[in-house]
């Protein structure tokens, strides 16, 4: 059976029993400070598990990208080595929200597996929680009597908390599972290991497919479980694992989901697949990791120096550091495997088939710079190399390695690989310590302490007032306080709020909530998941006290300029670069927009004229706001707005429309009632972000006007200057031209004057002791007059010893000059000669035995260094 007919069949197994369709969430999480990439089909369910929102369907379907590479799950270090833990995979789910329990969940796996799927019943185990003291739980006898209608008992196994009981992360739902695993081995390896001995014990053959989770309770910051409010059912079935079984491979890289990227990759790197492990190895990180790679980037999320653009950079370069080591590749070559990869998910994720030409580009240039630095990590190697040698010493200190490694991006392993090959060993505990050591230093620095909530109303839903109103009459659900290492921050939920949540790319509002006895500042809100959360200076002393909440109306609506304007810039973009633009992110605050698109050239400065046109002939148009607050999905887009890659929609969708002929989004932002409250757009920067990625900078309303302001004082200035010409360009193109004219005079009367200056020189030349001295003070125009006097003055003197003291421009320079006859036959060194001068100038020189200059800072050291001078000369009678 075919890779996607796997994933259709479970698809439509379960809508058959009732359950809905619901699209994969982006990959990379926005709005959850817990979570930095969706590890698990259940995040995108998790307010509805904690009871913090509500569907209208009870039963779920789908199947979720999800990646584990950071966190409580973190397989990164495993993946390539093993054969059925991925960085990104896909992971199978149907789930029940309130609705069914353990009986179905159990009964519908079985029913899939062995009947639709027809896997052999004899080659499954099951387990179930056996139960754990210290956290109070009992024995899951209920999950147990459900399997024993179609299992084996001898099939049943007990499994203990680590295995049995899932948890997303430190905090938040979970409960007690029930795994399905499957032996792959041959007969005659099952006749000689039962396969129960091997479940659970990290066997590559035999393998977890699917995890039924229980979820029953909310895992509390304290380490505290609570019951939730219902009990749901989350199952998670990796989608590579399963089509190993069903196509009867050993390992997931043998599937249809893998042979393509392999063919492709081992074809460009000249080997087979399967021939030495070390090769399979590299092969087999590369096609797992440009998946993870390119469905990043693909959901928005470019590799950079912080956060979750960090994770993929070294993911990225964890793969083309095996393929340059292994498989011999010192030019970008990941990026090749984007086309085979966007074509194979077509139909299911097309966000890869969309964003082809970007993602290749991206990965293309990331590669380029990282092969670069591997390259300069090697020279430093090499430096490192010969210093040892020179030491007569053989092992690489600590703080090289970790050196190598935090600067150069050179992993441990890499290093010692290298050192091996240049009979050289590292010292690994040295490492360990040096990182240990940065370690302690980011954690001091981020650490922060959450406090649970404290819940005053617990029975209250957030609602968001603040597209009508910018006050409303609010009481406080809950509130927490959290340490960080330098300040304390206070959190505030309300049940009825006009602050709007940082999200979209609009920051949060600021403003006050106040009692009849208080006024709490508010300084940012944030969003979390579907939670508003109020930044507060400090706590309220009486939290069910009923609140004014009221935002900073003024800073509010230089906001709403720049996210109204920033959608009439994206429908410009468009209108002027083409369609190929999308939208790869977006800064909306009081100050400025920013907004970042595909774009594979600069915009030229007669495109941004044009763009600036467009933008301000649609703000005096005055054009209505249309708002559509909950339009369902198919309708929007079919409106002709346009869905995000990388973002969540829900079924219903705000639509924010300026002329349905130009601009219509999918936006949960705030906006200015009609076009002409923004006033003024004007651009003040364009810029690249990545390969293929450009950014515009702009102002609006009275920031805008401003800047204009601003530009024209200092055109004013710059005419006032001149005079006030009539024609600017024309005055400052002749003052540069005179300028010109002027240097070249300048030139022609500085070698006329050093011609003189020479002529004087030669007349002062004197002979001691068969040696021509010349030792002068001398006024130059620059140092290089200087040296070309010097020169000059030797070609044209025999045998001649000169030393000039000179003033350049009020600054000392000596200028020591031999004959090479002399520095052979006296031992003579100018070098040294000038650098004991120099100690009069206080400064410092050097050079060669027959030529040295020096510079210093005291000009009044030049009679000095004319008498000591003289006293050498003096030596030679
Ligand atoms: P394992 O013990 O094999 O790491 P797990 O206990 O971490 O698995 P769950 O968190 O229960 O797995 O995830 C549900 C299912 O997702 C698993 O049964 C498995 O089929 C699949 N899965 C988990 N991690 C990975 C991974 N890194 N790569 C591919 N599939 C995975
Ligand atoms: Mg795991």
């Amino acid at each position: 059976m075919q890779a996607k007919e796997i994933r259709s069949k479970f698809i439509s197994f379960f809508e058959e029993k009732g359950h809905k369709y619901v699209p994969s969430a982006p990959m990379v999480l926005k709005n959850d400070p817990t979570l930095m990439f969706t590890n698990a089909g259940m995040n995108q369910f998790k307010d509805l598990f904690l009871g913090n929102a509500t569907a209208d369907y009870t039963r779920a379907v789908n199947s979720q990208k999800c990646l584990r590479v950071s966190g409580k799950h973190n397989d990164l270090e495993e993946v390539g080595i093993d054969t059925y833990h991925h960085t990104m995979f896909e992971m199978l789910g149907n789930w029940s929200f309130g609705d069914y329990f353990k009986k179905e969940a159990i009964q519908w796996a079985w029913q899939l597996l062995t009947e639709v799927y027809g896997l052999p019943k004899d080659k499954l185990y099951v387990t179930v929680f056996e139960g754990d003291e210290s956290e109070g739980l009992k024995f899951d006898q209920e999950a147990y009597d459900f399997w024993k209608e179609f299992i084996d008992e001898s099939r049943i196994l007990n499994g203990n908390k680590k295995d049995n009981f899932w948890e997303m992360g430190e905090t938040g739902p979970c409960g007690p599972c029930s795994e399905i695993h499957i032996d792959l081995r041959s007969d005659e390896e099952i006749a000689s290991v039962p396969g129960k001995d091997l479940v659970n014990n990290d066997h590559p053959q035999v393998v977890e497919i699917w995890n039924l989770v229980f979820m029953q309770f909310d895992r509390k910051a304290d380490g505290r479980l609570e019951n939730l409010p219902a009990q749901h059912i989350d199952t998670g079935m990796g989608f590579e694992r399963l089509a190993m079984a069903l196509q009867g491979k050993k390992s997931n890289y043998d599937t249809d989901v893998f042979t393509p990227l392999i063919d492709k990759i081992a074809g460009e790197a000249g080997v087979k697949y399967g021939e030495k492990e070390e090769t399979d190895i590299a092969i087999r990180v590369i096609v797992d990791h440009i998946r993870a790679i390119s469905f990043a980037i693909a959901d928005g999320t470019l590799p950079s120096n912080n956060k979750a653009g960090y994770v993929i950079r070294r993911i990225l370069r964890r793969a083309v550091r095996y393929g340059y080591t292994f498989l011999n590749f010192d030019s970008p070559f990941l990026y090749k495997l984007v086309d085979v990869l966007a074509d194979q998910y077509k139909g299911f994720f097309d966000e890869l088939d969309s964003q082809r030409e970007l993602i290749s580009k991206v990965i293309k240039e990331e590669e380029t710079g990282f092969l670069r630095t591997l390259d300069n990590g090697l020279k430093r190697l090499e430096q490192i190399k010969d210093k040892l040698a020179f030491q007569n010493e053989t092992i690489i200190e600590g703080r090289e390695v970790f050196e190598l490694y935090d600067t150069y991006g050179f992993p441990v392993d890499l290093t010692a690989l290298i050192a091996r090959e240049n009979g050289l060993t590292i010292d690994e505990a040295g490492f360990n310590s040096a990182m240990a050591e940065q370690k302690n230093r980011s954690k001091a620095d981020a650490a922060s302490e959450k406090g649970d909530w404290t819940e005053i109303l617990t029975d209250s839903k957030v609602e968001f007032v603040g597209y009508d109103q910018e006050t409303a009459e609010s009481r406080i659900i809950k509130y927490r306080e959290i340490k960080e290492a330098k300040r304390t921050v206070y959190q505030i939920v309300l049940d009825k709020t006009p602050f709007y949540g940082e999200s979209g790319g609009q920051v949060g509002d600021t403003g006050v909530l106040k009692s009849d006895s208080e006024t709490l500042k508010v300084l940012d809100t944030q969003k979390e998941n579907d939670l508003i959360v109020h930044f507060t200076d400090k706590l309220p002393s009486d939290p069910s006290a009923t609140f004014k909440a009221e935002i900073n109306s003024n800073r509010r609506s230089l906001i709403k300029f720049n996210h109204s304007a920033t959608h009439l810039l994206h429908a410009a973009l468009r209108e002027v670069l083409g369609n190929h633009v999308q939208q790869k992110g977006s800064l909306v605050s009081d100050s400025i927009l920013r907004f970042d698109f595909s774009h594979f050239s600069k915009v030229e400065p007669e495109q941004i004229e044009k763009i600036e046109q467009i933008v301000n002939a649609r703000i005096r148009e005055n054009i209505q706001l249309d708002e559509k607050r909950s339009v369902p999905i198919d309708e929007a887009k079919s409106l002709g707005a346009m869905a995000l890659f990388g973002e969540k929609y829900g079924d219903f969708v705000r639509v924010i429309t300026f002329n349905p002929k130009y601009s219509v989004e999918l936006c949960g932002g705030t906006h200015v009632g009609a076009t002409g409250n923004i006033g003024l757009f004007k651009i003040v920067s364009e810029s690249a972000v990545a390969a293929g990625v450009r950014r515009i900078e702009a102002f609006t309303g009275p920031k805008a006007f401003e800047y204009v302001q601003e530009q024209e004082k200092e055109l004013k200035s710059v005419k006032e200057l001149l005079k006030n010409p009539k024609d600017l360009t024309k005055a400052i193109t002749a003052l540069m031209e005179e300028q010109k004219k002027l240097t070249k005079e300048i030139e022609g009367l500085h070698a006329k004057q050093s011609g003189q200056v020479k002529d004087d020189l030669k007349k002062e030349v004197a002979e001691v002791g068969g040696v021509n001295t010349l030792i002068q003070k001398v006024v130059l125009p620059s140092g290089d007059a200087l040296k070309k006097l010097s020169f000059e003055l030797k070609n044209e003197v025999n045998n001649l010893f000169a030393i000039l003291a000179a003033d350049i421009d009020g600054k000392p320079q000596i200028s020591v000059i031999i004959d090479e006859a002399l520095v052979k036959d006296k031992g003579l060194n100018a070098g040294q000669i000038v650098r004991d001068l120099a100690k009069n100038i206080k400064g410092g020189g050097g050079g060669q035995p027959f030529f040295a200059t020096a510079g210093g800072k005291d000009i009044s050291g030049l009679d000095k260094v004319v008498e000591e001078a003289q006293e050498i000369t003096a030596s030679f009678a």
